[in-house]
């Protein structure tokens, strides 16, 4: 199950579970679309993997299954995260 965090990692805006905003890779890093596809050109800074829209968790099953509220805010550093984006763009996630 998805953790669901409350913010982007890198601008720290606010992502609630209803966000149709948010941006995870596979270790669910989460991110806003602009960061995720703008600053970091669909790289993931940390594991260079691709971002996928984040799934809508309905309030229904918010309810039951809430999402999470621990803030992960830890800034890239942007240099370092344009070279590792310019370096894997142009690869297929699948092939990186
Ligand atoms: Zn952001
Ligand atoms: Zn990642």
């Amino acid at each position: 199950m998805l953790e669901i965090r409350p913010n982007c990692e890198h601008c720290n805006k606010d992502l609630p579970s209803n966000s149709i905003e948010a941006m995870i890779c596979t270790f669910e890093c989460t991110y806003c679309k602009t960061c995720a596809i703008e600053i970091f050109k669909n790289v993931c800074p940390s594991c260079s993997g691709n971002f996928v829209e984040r799934p809508i968790r309905t309030s229904k099953m918010v309810e039951k299954y809430p999402a999470s509220t621990k803030r992960v805010f830890e800034p890239k550093n942007l240099e370092k995260s344009k070279l590792n984006s310019e370096k894997n763009n142009n690869i297929l996630p699948q092939n990186r």
